[in-house]
């Protein structure tokens, strides 16, 4: 059990089982697994949808804009041969990003009990130590 959001997040975004660590969440690229193979956690609650997808956008985004600025600042580019470096880098960032927003999105709805998960993680402990 993860102790923390933060930790179960980057669990998520490593493509990991948010509950327990040790089993993967994808079957393929953005293909998640119906269960973790190590802990049974139920992976079909997940709706991730497109949200992933608007993450990569702007993170992405927010990564090319000093890029560009750069670039346009620092070079004796064209527009054209600007777009021939920008447009393939901003493809490939935003594919990348791809499956760990994803595992990051299905680690976040679980961790919050949304749609179908059950929320499992401990009350806060509010008893004196
Ligand atoms: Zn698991």
């Amino acid at each position: 059990m993860p102790a923390t959001f933060g930790q179960a997040l980057l669990r998520g975004i490593r493509g990991r089982c948010p509950r327990c660590e040790r089993g993967g969440l994808f079957r393929k690229w953005l293909k998640p697994l119906e269960r973790c193979p190590v802990c049974a956690l139920d992976l079909t609650p997940q709706r991730a949808d497109d949200f992933p997808a608007y993450i990569a956008m702007i993170v992405t985004g927010h990564l090319m804009a000093p890029l560009i600025i750069m670039l346009s600042l620092d070079f004796e580019l064209g527009p054209v041969a600007m777009m021939a470096i920008l447009v393939p880098l901003a493809l490939v960032m935003m594919l990348g990003m791809l499956q760990p927003a994803k595992g990051g999105v299905i680690a976040l709805q679980w961790w919050f009990g949304m749609h179908g998960f059950v929320k499992e993680r401990l009350p806060e402990d509010t008893s004196e130590p």
